[in-house]
């Protein structure tokens, strides 16, 4: 199998959005245009099974993607490790370029009393949830 990842989820159900940007369609991931990956049986089903899982937990209302926008790079350490003490994520990464943000996935959705503590953190512009 080969195809563009997802930076993000990891999923290959990216498809060009414009001439020069890709968008995911599991996550909502949007950007430059990927480069195609090929995948070695191996890592082909580890990918299969992780992304069942992940598709699952989605259908079931247990997976979240949440992304907070930051102003600068600096900031994305210092919010991650906030975010880290505040919900209960089980993956999250930086963005690599612009627009530096914070991605996380999440068992549930963060409740309106997060969100506006997240909002407040030192150096977020946004915050979008899927
Ligand atoms: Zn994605």
């Amino acid at each position: 199998m080969s195809g563009p990842i997802c930076p993000d989820c990891g999923s290959f159900n990216v498809l060009p959005l414009k001439k020069d940007n890709d968008k995911c369609n599991f996550c909502g991931w949007e950007g430059e245009k990927l480069p195609r990956k090929i995948l070695s049986t191996d890592m082909y089903d580890e990918y299969v099974q992780e992304q069942r899982q992940k598709k699952k937990a989605r259908e079931d209302g247990e997976l979240f993607f949440l992304r907070v926008f930051v102003k600068a790079e600096r900031y994305q350490d210092p919010v991650e490790d906030e975010l880290f003490m505040m919900l209960d994520a089980d993956c999250a990464q930086c963005s690599w370029q612009k627009p530096w943000y914070i991605y996380m996935e999440l068992n549930s959705k963060p409740t309106k009393a997060e969100k506006d503590k997240i909002k407040k953190l030192k150096g977020v512009t946004d915050i979008k949830v899927k």
